[in-house]
């Protein structure tokens, strides 16, 4: 067991904007669930981001807490290895962002490349509402505010740490070394596709298949999934390469020699569609059956997951107090301190 001075300390999170899905699994549950057993891991629901998109439904954030936290544990974190946050309840983060805002120019929020995704798909234009534009900014304090080393993110999120990173620095060298430099961490699925085959399965983009979804659910999804357009009889040869069925198989089956084989097979043009979405169903219920059990277990004690949220926010706010002790005395507003 390493000393607790050796531990790295861990920060991530997630919009509580729907329930997680088969994206967050392979580009950051998993991740978690490894750092929980020797890292300092905070986990935070940040629901004050998911306010700057969907600010006219606060209800819709707040019930998603739940449901996020549902996930949490049923993807097996557990409250004695991770702590939970929510964003909301710790103001400091808040207090920090507004002195990163200085460090940040307007230009360089616009050339974000995930913000410009994000916001073409949100259809903003230059009606852009101000919080949604600067939630880098936001998202650098979340990661600063704990003095996180480590972020395991998706790649989509990489652009967004950049920013923090350059924040941190530039912090760090007009008021003095007050935060460590983050890392982002990217697991072996960088950027699970949406099962249309677009870039990204996203809860905005309605392409998902969720962590909690029911048999027939994954049945009906896999079967709509997105192949390989050009081999339309058993005989043709076919394609891998955007091939939706099989980038989930190769990011969740575990049985690599016979997934080569149904390969070799379906290029070859020995078998076809009906047999790789078979084997995806089986990968997928094996995957999410144990998931969806536990979670069916947790759903009848809310209060138990209130609780839960309740101590990690008190926990994660203490860290956060602390360290933003030391950034007033950098930024010589330490007044009454
Ligand atoms: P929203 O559409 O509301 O932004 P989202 O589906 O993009 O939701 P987030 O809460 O923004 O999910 O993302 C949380 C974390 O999960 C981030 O680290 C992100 O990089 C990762 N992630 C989300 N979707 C994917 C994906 N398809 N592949 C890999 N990582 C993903
Ligand atoms: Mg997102």
């Amino acid at each position: 067991m390493k000393k607790p001075a050796d531990k790295k300390v861990v920060l991530t999170g997630d919009r509580p904007t729907g329930a997680l899905h088969l994206g967050h699994y392979a580009g950051s549950l998993l991740q978690r669930l490894k750092l929980q057993e020797d890292a300092e891991q905070y986990v935070l629901i940040a629901d004050v981001q998911a306010l700057t998109d969907h600010y006219k439904d606060p209800e819709g954030v707040r019930k998603n807490i739940d449901e996020v936290m549902l996930d949490y544990l049923a993807a097996g974190l557990t409250p004695d290895k991770t702590t939970f946050v929510l964003q909301s309840q710790v103001p400091e983060i808040a207090e920090l962002s507004v002195y990163f805002l200085n460090l940040v120019t307007l230009a360089r929020l616009q050339r974000n490349p995930t913000v410009k995704e994000e916001m073409r798909q949100k259809g903003y234009g230059s009606d852009v509402p101000a919080g949604f534009l600067a939630y880098p900014v936001h998202q650098a304090a979340d990661i600063t505010v704990f003095n996180a080393d480590w972020v395991p993110v998706g790649e989509d999120q990489l652009p967004v740490i950049e920013q923090a990173r350059d924040i941190v620095r530039s912090f760090n060298r007009i008021y003095g070394q007050t935060f460590t430099e983050p890392a982002a961490l990217l697991s072996h699925v960088k950027r699970l596709p949406g099962l249309d085959g677009k870039s990204k399965m996203s809860k905005t983009l309605g392409n998902t298949i969720e962590l909690k979804a029911t048999p027939d659910l994954i049945k009906q999804r896999v079967t709509q999934m997105y192949t390989d357009p050009k081999k339309i009889h058993i005989s043709d040869p076919g394609h891998l390469e955007g091939n939706v069925v099989f980038t989930y198989l190769d990011a969740f089956d575990q049985d690599k020699e016979s997934l080569k084989d149904l390969k070799e097979r379906y290029q070859e043009g020995k078998t076809g569609d009906v047999e790789a979405k078979k084997r995806l169903m089986g990968v997928l219920d094996g995957l999410l059956g144990p998931i969806r059990e536990r979670r069916a277990g947790l759903e009848r004690d809310k209060k138990t997951l209130r609780d839960i949220l309740r101590a990690g926010t008190d926990k994660g706010r203490d860290r956060a107090r602390e360290v933003m002790r030391r950034v007033r005395t950098a930024l010589r507003i330490d007044y009454f301190e």
